[in-house]
């Protein structure tokens, strides 16, 4: 038996995908790169903005002439887009073809339901409401061999009034420290190299956990595991990071200098209404805390446009604020109401063409500025981690800086899996291109 799986949306996503490659290959399942050749097609969705559940429905779509010409195949619907209310049985209701629909809190169940399908020839639901105990030891089928994905908590309890999150994943929950470790200390066993601690909002880490701990415990003890080369984790909610983590990190070995601290937008009245917990000046201050402990960090962000009652002058303390901070990368999104949450009942909606015009604009002035950042990195050294081919260019080797930049460079095969000193020769502007530097 064959399984595909196609995964949209954040890194955790991409875990789960993992998590349930692992499960399918447990009891036997062989994975395949095309979906014409599986008998198992899962599809693990996203629906934290329009873009990322259209491309879903699009599939489900053309999903429907392989069904016909197969009609043992089992298409499963999985992660986010169920768990959001009505949306399985709307998943059921335009997509007949669907055999199976299974929300965030039961994909450890795939494998069994798959069967259950198989036997009773006729469609499936399984989408708890609440989430069950965190699951530990459930076998993983990662991408990587040289870095891994590991989940330190799940869910969000934070309800930004635009974000949906929270109701398709569910009350926070931390995985125990001592879990944490024993995987990390594994997978270094294994060879990985680099791990990424995932969470929706990884500073309140710990809470709810007896006894209680916190991000910067778990850092500095993940910093002790040996083998172990680099730590990088996301997301950090800027309401939550404290100093202690900064000082944590800055004292750090492993953990890497990369801040990925999602501002969402520059305006206060404008972050007040989203449910942020900061102002424009916090965050300046922490930039420039982060800055001074850390002054070869990098930091990139999220930005949305468009947000219900943004008006020119928010929008303008947005760009100001990009100016001023002068970020590494910007994520830039459109925002689009998300069924369910506060924001998409606010009534003063902005216009189509107004968000497409700011989101350009935006887009223009952080392009300038991530060339800008790239260029200034030429003549450096930087130590990477080197993870295989260049996406782009099959000749050449790709790995990325500390500060989490992808650099291209030509190098032997052997260098895979190891840290390699490169210089900076050319900034661009999603890389950087580099030449190895002698290894003494
Ligand atoms: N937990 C992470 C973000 C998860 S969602 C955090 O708190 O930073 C990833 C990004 O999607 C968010 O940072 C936000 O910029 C964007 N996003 C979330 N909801 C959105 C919406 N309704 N419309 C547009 N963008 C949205
Ligand atoms: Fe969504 Fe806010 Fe939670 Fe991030 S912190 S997942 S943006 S609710």
């Amino acid at each position: 038996m064959k399984y595909h799986i196609v995964s949209y949306g954040c890194q955790m996503n991409d875990y789960d995908s993992e998590l349930m490659a692992g499960l399918l290959e447990e009891t036997g399942y062989e994975k395949v790169d095309r979906p014409e050749k599986a008998d198992v097609i899962v599809v693990n969705t996203c629906c934290v903005r329009e873009t990322a559940e259209r491309k879903v429905w699009g599939l489900l779509g053309t999903l429907k002439r392989l069904k016909r010409r197969k009609p043992d195949l089992v298409i499963a619907v999985t992660g986010c887009l169920p768990q959001q209310n009505g949306a399985a049985e709307d998943i059921r209701r335009r997509f007949p073809h669907v055999d199976l629909v299974i929300g965030t809190h039961n994909r450890h169940e795939l494998p069994r339901l798959v069967e259950e399908v198989r036997a009773a020839r006729e469609p499936l639901c399984a989408v708890w409401r609440e989430a069950g105990e965190v699951i530990e030891g459930l076998p993983v089928r990662r991408e990587s061999k040289l870095s891994a994905w590991v989940p330190i908590m799940f869910g969000c309890d934070n309800f930004c009034t635009y974000c949906v999150v929270p109701y398709v994943r569910g009350r926070e929950r931390s995985r125990r420290p001592e879990d944490i470790i024993r995987e990390v200390e594994t997978l270094v066993a294994q060879g990985y190299r680099e791990v990424t601690l995932l969470g929706q909002n990884v500073n309140s880490y710990g809470r709810g956990l007896d006894p209680p701990t916190d991000f910067a415990t778990l850092l500095e003890r993940l910093d002790r595991v040996e083998g172990l080369w680099r730590i990088r984790y996301t997301t950090s909610h800027p309401r939550d990071f404290t100093q202690r983590l900064i000082d944590v990190i800055a004292n750090s070995e492993k953990v890497c200098e990369h801040f990925h601290l999602p501002v969402q937008a520059g305006s206060n009245r404008i972050l007040r209404r989203m449910h942020r917990g900061y102002t424009r000046e916090d965050y300046l201050r922490l930039v420039d805390g982060i800055r001074a402990a850390v002054p070869e960090a990098s930091i990139t962000t999220d930005i949305m446009v468009g947000f219900p009652g943004e008006t020119e002058e928010d929008f303008q303390d947005t760009l100001e604020l990009v100016r001023q901070v002068q970020f590494d990368q910007a994520f830039t999104f459109v925002y689009n109401p998300r069924k369910g949450t506060p924001a998409a009942r606010m009534p003063d909606q902005v216009p189509a063409e107004v968000k497409s015009r700011r989101i350009q604009e935006l887009i223009a002035v952080q392009k300038e500025i991530s060339l800008a950042k790239n260029r200034a990195e030429q003549g450096k050294v930087h130590e990477i981690l080197v993870e295989g081919p260049s996406e782009t260019d099959a000749a050449r080797l790709a790995g990325r800086t500390r500060t989490n930049k992808t650099v291209v460079f030509e190098g032997a095969p052997a260098y895979i899996g190891t840290l390699v000193p490169v210089e900076i020769i050319e900034g661009k502007l999603t890389h950087l291109v580099g030449v190895v530097r002698n290894l003494r």
